[in-house]
């Protein structure tokens, strides 16, 4: 069982309350307040030793911390409000605590969010961080929706960049200060997400690796589609090319993760804000599929992380 069966059997359930407009399942819960605003709540774990190396940095803890909790919100087209950190920390090493907490609250400031509690224990280091944001009434972007006749747009920097950086934390590739800052520094496109609610039919953010993400989209379509990519419009990160030769660096643009870029599916000839790339579009087919350059992907590649694993 993957991680996205075990959410599905175990901890999907119909919402007892008529407030949830969206429950589990998106990128972010939707719950209706009244006064023509939802709320848009989500959780992210940062664990030591899983997502970042054991002996982490304070610094890149917390910037990596908010950027994938805040990610989430603009996937959905959220403005982000608040946020709720729990920290578990092996030691109390006041060094480490004060350049973290002063990195976190930089960034709360960065992003207009307030930290209204939390919790803290004493435990192996991981952190996990509650994001709460608004959206006007109906304005949430979720993943269902994607159509035939939709082109896909992806804003962001560009892909793979993370994914290059754990070779360097492994010690199989010299440094590269840009993969760096992907990895360690996530930037969360929240102007990106409010710019397409009311554009974009559906949204979701590159945390898993693209391909991986993209079939979140593909499966809650209505009927079967194709979807096509191409090649040459992927943003790959600087150096990609160089160090791995042309197949490896799609292979981590397309499947790498952590690149916490917005894809979003829009109708042909709609006007499109600033920023985005166009690298592929959608067509009705027989079965899912997702191809590139009108090729099956190959088939040596997987197709994204998967926390089970
Ligand atoms: P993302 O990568 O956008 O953070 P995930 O892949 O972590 O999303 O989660 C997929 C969906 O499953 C989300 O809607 C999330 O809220 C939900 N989910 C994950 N774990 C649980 C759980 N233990 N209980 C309830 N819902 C969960
Ligand atoms: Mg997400």
């Amino acid at each position: 069982m993957n991680e996205f069966e075990l959410i599905q059997t175990y901890f999907r359930r119909d919402p007892l309350d008529p407030s949830v407009i969206l429950g589990n399942g998106d990128d972010a819960a939707v719950v209706a307040q009244g006064s023509g605003i939802q709320t848009v709540l989500s959780v992210d774990s940062v664990i030591a030793g899983r997502h970042v190396p054991e002996m982490c940095p304070p610094d890149g803890f917390a910037a990596r911390l908010m950027g994938r909790g805040l990610s989430d919100l603009a996937a959905m087209g959220a403005e982000p409000k608040y946020v709720l950190l729990s920290l578990t920390l092996p030691t109390l090493q006041p060094g480490w605590v004060d350049h973290f907490a002063s990195r976190f609250h930089q960034l709360c400031v960065r992003f207009g969010v307030d930290l209204i509690g939390g919790d803290t224990t004493k435990g192996p280091l991981s952190a996990h961080l509650t994001v709460i944001g608004h959206v006007p009434e109906g304005g949430a972007l979720t993943r269902q929706g994607l159509k035939a006749g939709d082109d896909l747009w992806l804003f962001g920097p560009d892909l793979g960049g993370a994914r290059a950086y754990l070779d360097v934390l492994d010690g199989h590739q010299d440094d590269q200060a840009l993969w760096a800052e992907r990895y360690w520094r996530p930037e969360p496109q929240l102007e990106a997400g409010q710019s397409l609610r009311g554009i974009a039919h559906t949204l979701i953010d590159i945390s898993d690796g693209l391909c991986q993400d993209l079939t979140h989209l593909i499966e809650k379509a209505s009927n079967p589609l194709t979807v096509k990519l191409r090649s040459k419009s992927l943003p790959l990160c600087n150096e990609l090319n160089d160090r791995y030769g042309r197949d490896v660096a799609l292979q981590y643009a397309l499947t790498g993760g952590d690149d916490y870029c917005l894809l979003a599916s829009i109708a042909k000839g709609v006007n499109v804000p600033a920023g985005g790339h166009r690298i592929g579009m959608v067509v009705d087919a027989m079965t899912d599929q997702i191809l590139l350059d009108d090729e099956p992907l190959p088939a040596s590649w997987t197709l994204g992380w998967d926390h089970s694993r």
